[in-house]
């Protein structure tokens, strides 16, 4: 899977800076969910599927945060969510 820097921001806390404020404090949830957390608590439930865990990035010094499902998750929800379709494309005159 190819991870594409976006000039927008998009994505950069996985890279360590706030989109927000451009400070470097971001945490992310990985160790946590491994241990406190336990099965079942930490992601989102997905049908009969079970959970698909959530990544969450947190900046500390401004409280902006982003959450990522992870490919396994990804797959999951795939399979048991429905698929909003986008609007028709509108004719161009
Ligand atoms: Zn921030």
């Amino acid at each position: 899977m190819a991870e594409v820097f976006r000039i927008d921001g998009g994505g950069s806390m996985r890279q360590g800076t706030c989109p927000k404020c451009k400070a470097t404090e971001i945490h992310h949830n990985a160790h946590e969910m491994k241990t406190m957390y336990g099965r079942g608590h930490r992601g989102l439930h997905v049908g009969l599927f079970g959970i698909a865990e959530v990544d969450r990035y947190v900046c500390t010094a401004c409280g902006f945060f982003e959450s990522y499902v992870n490919a396994d998750g990804l797959e999951k929800i795939r399979k048991a969510w429905t698929r909003v379709a986008p609007p028709p494309q509108a004719p161009s005159p």
